[in-house]
């Protein structure tokens, strides 16, 4: 990790100072934890397989002009990002239903919904993220009306993109969480950005073919093949870097 100085030390990343104050450094950990943290395991490669495929949806996020913190990828585990104040709301947008949602509402895992549904969780680990409503989220201020408005339609905005990406490679978006920021300008104003990261540990993926899932609940439920599943992931987006290097070394010698 490069020697700055730590800013906030979450559970899979650690947020660093970054080069200029307007920006941090996110740092992908290996930690995998699940239930808030009740269970914990190291899973080596972990974070740097999250870096990349997170590097790679951001940036094609930005192109359809969905603003986000996101600047770069400096190394293996690191990347450049906007420094923005954290809107304290979980946006999760299901397509079928997998998860919490299964007990809560007594559904049956892989019903698909006839439209993506949208949900919000506070983010405060304390009280274990419970689930709020809009009005909780207006009336105690954690978002203004307008800027929920713009959030929820940045959400189906990018789930419907994602499930287009990812069907592409042959995996069906379940669900997903993302998080906004309020970036200032130097005149006070603020603008929202998408923030945090977009990765198999906050996106549910199954494999279209045989419904295997290829994300967090495979540590979760105790499965296995974490490690291996983020890695066909991350080949089939075509970001795995030893195919890289292998494909720019095939390229050399045919030069
Ligand atoms: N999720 C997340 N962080 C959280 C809670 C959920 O990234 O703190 C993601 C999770 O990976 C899944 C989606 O949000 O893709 C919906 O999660 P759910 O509410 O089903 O909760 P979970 O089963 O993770 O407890």
């Amino acid at each position: 990790m490069s020697k700055k100085k730590i800013l906030y030390e979450g559970k899979a990343k650690t947020i660093l100072e970054g080069p200029t104050p307007d920006t941090v450094i996110q740092y992908f950990k290996d930690d995998a934890t699940a239930n808030n943290a009740e269970k914990h395991s190291i899973i080596n490669g972990k974070g740097v397989l999250n870096n990349s495929i997170s590097d790679f949806l951001m940036n094609r996020i930005n192109e359809i002009g969905i603003p986000t913190h996101y600047i770069k990828k400096l190394n293996m585990r690191e990347q450049l990002v906007r420094k923005v104040e954290i809107i304290p709301v979980e946006f999760v947008v299901r397509n079928i239903a997998a998860g919490s949602i299964l007990k809560r509402l007594g559904l049956k895992e892989g019903r698909v919904f006839s439209r993506p549904l949208i949900e919000h969780y506070l983010k405060k680990d304390e009280l274990g993220d419970p689930l709020i409503n809009e009005d909780h989220i207006v009336n105690f201020e954690w978002a203004t009306r307008d800027e929920l408005d713009e959030m929820n339609e940045y959400g189906l905005r990018i789930n419907d993109f994602l499930r287009g990406l990812f069907l592409g490679i042959g995996l069906k978006l379940i669900d997903f969480k993302i998080e906004f920021g309020r970036y200032y300008s130097d005149d006070g104003n603020s603008i929202l950005l998408l923030a945090d990261e977009i990765s198999p540990d906050n996106c549910r993926l199954w494999d279209v073919s045989t419904n295997h899932k290829m994300d967090k609940d495979l540590f979760r439920q105790d499965i296995g093949g974490l490690k291996e599943a983020y890695q066909e992931v991350a080949d089939r987006l075509g970001i795995l870097p030893e195919k890289k290097k292998y494909s720019n070394a095939k390229t050399e010698i045919v030069k």
